[in-house]
């Protein structure tokens, strides 16, 4: 079905404009509050002067009105202050009346500042109370009012929103274009690193790295990391091919000798004899009791390769554990020419994974049966050690059987590694020992060999037992 996509959902917006975009928000917000404040305190500021100079005005001729205890013809504006004077009551005695648009003169008042409008325009107003003396024993006191227009203040204001008006969004365009360089250039080494993992990517080649650079920074940091991710996808697709060949490779054999058998029986002139169809029918029951092995190993392989095993232990008692093993294998060979000795220290518990060291054992034991002389000897012993003061229960196998060469030594716990191919069809699959080094691995012990070409191998693994589970087996005894 061909799904029509979400125009907004698929929407792609850069980092790059992401960051310019909220850079140039917190520009414009910085902005806006230091117009608001130039303008808005820029105009308290004007009109605080203006009061103080209106004050300080009528307060030195106040002053000199009740010093002289007179009242002047006349008292001459200056810088914008007009003069007048008044009775308590609010009768003009002087100068020119300032008359209320609205007809509410106000009454003299040395307290406050007043305003008022007239005329369309706005003045502050101030009184100040000049005492004249006394007059038939009574106090005679006038008021002195000055008042001023701002009218300046008012064009200050327009003018300064005006200029906000212009450089304000002038301010926003340079911000807005300066953040976006600013984020370019912080953003590019991304850049470049999505571009070197990209090349990467569609060139196949995933063992190649990027270069990281001297800074030792973020994009250092991280381009060790996507170094790291594609050398481990690298190795995992290089296992992965590995295990593929190598699995397609092993299953050859069988598949081949079983459809090659069934081809004898099938095209035979004559009619094929009951021992000849016996001799066919063990060899392709065999062959597919090889397969089914082999299958069942690489799955298991896989699972551990791709991490899928739990780590699950349980107190187990060894000893029964391996003497188990040993019956059995002795069972399995009962036709066999080899004599399997088994010297097991009692009761070491332990805590471990038990199918997993019965697999370890049975692997150890059935590998020395296969690579043993016709009767040769076996010995198996299991004991408690301490090496570097850590305790674990030593479990080794030896046989004096066919041994194994220096130069193969070291291949033997590599996947699908047979030093003796020809013995490819006992069902032997070149895992086994992968398998016991990787069980080893998994219980935080180690495996090693010794051998000798023509005389023998020994094999011993160290399987570390935990205090508490001796202690507890120790107190059972
Ligand atoms: P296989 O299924 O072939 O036994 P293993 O992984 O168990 O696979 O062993 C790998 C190879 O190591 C064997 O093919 C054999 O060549 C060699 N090998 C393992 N155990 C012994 C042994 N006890 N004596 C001699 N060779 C051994």
């Amino acid at each position: 079905m061909n799904e029509k996509k979400n125009p907004i959902k698929t929407m792609k917006i850069s980092m790059k404009t992401k960051l310019a975009a909220a850079f140039t928000l917190i520009a414009v917000i910085l902005c806006f509050i230091g117009a608001l404040f130039i303008i808005g305190g820029g105009s308290m500021i004007a009109e605080n002067r203006q009061k103080r100079s209106l004050r300080s005005a009528v307060l030195s001729r106040a002053e000199s009105i009740s010093e002289k205890k007179l009242i002047p013809s006349s008292i001459p504006s200056e810088n914008g202050i007009s003069f007048a004077v008044y009775t308590k009551e609010g009768k003009l005695l002087i100068g020119d009346p300032l008359r209320s648009d609205d007809g509410a003169d106000p009454l003299p008042d040395s307290k406050h500042f007043t305003e008022i409008t007239s005329g369309g325009k706005k003045y502050f107003v101030f009184d100040k109370k000049c005492s004249l003396g006394k007059s038939d024993g009574k106090k005679v006191s006038v008021y002195l009012r000055g008042y001023i227009n701002y009218p300046e203040s008012g064009e200050v204001m327009s003018a300064r929103a005006l200029s906000a008006a212009i450089t304000i969004p002038t301010a926003v365009i340079l911000l807005c274009i300066a953040a976006y360089l600013a984020a370019k250039k912080i953003l590019s080494p991304l850049g470049k690193l999505q571009n070197a993992t990209n090349a990467i990517i569609s060139g196949d080649d995933l063992s190649k790295t990027i270069r990281t650079g001297d800074n030792h920074d973020e994009v250092y940091e991280l381009t060790c990391t996507i170094n790291e991710m594609l050398a481990r996808l690298s190795r995992s697709f290089e296992n992965e091919k590995q295990f593929i060949s190598d699995a397609s490779h092993e299953l050859r054999t069988p598949t081949s000798v079983i459809s090659a058998q069934c081809e004898l029986l099938k095209t035979s002139d004559t009619p094929p004899t009951a021992e000849e169809y016996s001799q066919a029918i063990d060899l392709i029951a065999r062959q597919s009791e090889r397969m089914k092995r082999l299958v069942l190993e690489l799955l298991e392989l896989s699972r551990i390769d791709r991490g899928k095993v739990e780590k699950r232990f349980e107190s187990c008692d060894m000893s029964r554990l391996v003497s188990l093993v040993c019956d059995e294998q002795k069972e399995l060979h009962a036709d066999s020419t080899i004599t399997l000795t088994a010297d097991i220290e009692p009761k070491i518990f332990a805590d471990v994974n038990s199918s997993l060291i019965i697999r370890l054992a049975t692997n150890l034991i059935s590998n020395a049966y296969q690579y043993g002389k016709d009767g040769g000897h076996i010995n198996v012993s299991l004991s408690i050690e301490r090496p570097l003061n850590t305790l674990v229960a030593e479990l080794v196998v030896e046989d004096d059987g066919i041994g194994i060469s220096k130069e193969n030594l070291p291949k033997i716990w590599e996947r699908f590694f047979r030093a003796e191919k020809s013995r490819s069809d006992t069902g032997s699959s070149g895992l086994g020992l992968t398998m016991v080094k990787w069980i080893a691995g998994y219980h935080d012990g180690s495996v090693r060999v010794e051998s000798t070409l023509g005389k023998g191998s020994k094999f011993t693994a160290d399987i570390p037992i935990s205090h508490k589970s001796q202690t507890a087996a120790s107190e059972s005894k």
